[in-house]
């Protein structure tokens, strides 16, 4: 499938400073893409360029198909990190207002709007002033009028920040819906936990350079350590005795216990540690006949450990 957004051997300097260096992704269309990387990586810069605030030095971005250019600003809604309301203009005022600068007729606004509104359980604050808002509803308002006009590409630039757990819960199931809908959506941030949650893929960037790229399931599995936990119910064993796996059992060639221990319901819980490319089910059918198998996992990395891994080691 043709890629919505493409960036190729895109560079920028300012200065004597390369903030990006010959930077080249595919964004796949109605997809998550997440930019992530350290303070001062680039991430705005590129995020500056889709939005066609600054221009790349070298290099060419392609939106659907078509070198990028100013007909496709109406396409985007962007969701800058640094974000402000007029404090003293009504809420649902400002909100048609934003609207309609986003080319939605002052009927259609109303309408969607309200709609947003009651979805994000803010409508009884329409006609209240925007300085009254909490800061959260205030971000609640800047999202909505972020995707107010349907665009094609939307681009968030730390959309989380500001939001207590419930609702940044709200704003995930609503970004995800939105892609549903046919959005492609790229954004920037510093919560892995969000990036685990909800990208198809990433491109890490540090000191304007591309350090990963690739889909988050992929990333996972290109740096797993082979680990394994696996739950196991010894049936013979007595409640009173402890019972030590690695002090009576020897693991078929290629496994080792790496640590067990004992929960309260009596299961034993064993990381195990594999060589590379050996078939888990030798594990699996070896632990089966020691006891009822009640759990098993492959450990993956989380992307927190990779960034901070690769970032670290540049
Ligand atoms: P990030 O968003 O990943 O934190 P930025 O894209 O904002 O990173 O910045 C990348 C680098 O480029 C930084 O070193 C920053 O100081 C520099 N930079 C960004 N914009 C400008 C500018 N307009 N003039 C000079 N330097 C800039």
């Amino acid at each position: 499938m043709q890629s919505f957004i493409e960036i190729n051997n895109v560079s920028k300097t300012y200065g004597n400073y390369k903030a990006l260096n010959n930077i080249s992704i595919k964004v796949p269309r109605q997809s998550i893409y997440g930019l992530l990387g350290p303070n001062g990586a680039g991430k705005t810069t590129l995020i500056r360029m889709l939005n066609q605030i600054t221009a790349p030095d070298e290099g060419e971005i392609i939106f659907d198909g078509e070198k990028l250019n100013r007909n496709h600003i109406s396409h985007i809604g962007y969701l800058p990190e640094e974000r402000g309301l007029y404090k003293t203009m009504k809420v649902g005022e400002q909100a048609i207002y934003l609207a309609q600068l986003k080319g939605v007729s002052y009927k259609d606004a109303e309408k969607r709007l309200k709609q947003w509104f009651k979805k994000f359980d803010i409508l009884s604050w329409w006609d209240r002033k925007v300085e009254e808002l909490s800061k959260g509803m205030q971000q609640k308002i800047q999202f909505i009028v972020t995707v107010i006009h349907n665009p094609k590409l939307l681009i968030f630039d730390e959309p989380f920040s500001g939001f207590d757990p419930i609702n940044v819960n709200l704003l995930k199931k609503e970004i995800l819906e939105l892609r549903d809908k046919g959005a492609t959506i790229i954004f920037s941030t510093h919560n892995m936990a969000s990036v685990e949650e909800l990208c198809d893929n990433i491109m890490l960037i540090n000191k304007g350079q591309k350090v990963l790229e690739g889909s988050v399931y992929q990333i996972k599995q290109d740096f797993k350590d082979n680990k394994f936990e696996i739950k196991l119910r010894i049936e013979e064993q007595s409640n009173s005795q402890i019972f030590k796996f690695s002090d009576s059992q020897v693991l078929p060639e290629g496994f080792n216990i790496e640590s067990e221990k004992t929960d309260n319901n009596g299961e034993l819980e064993l990381i195990v540690s594999a060589d590379k490319d050996i078939n888990p089910n030798i594990l699996i059918n070896y632990l089966s006949e020691k006891g009822t198998i009640v759990s098993y996992r492959e450990l993956l990395p989380s992307m927190n450990d990779i960034f901070i891994n690769q970032v670290n080691s540049l």
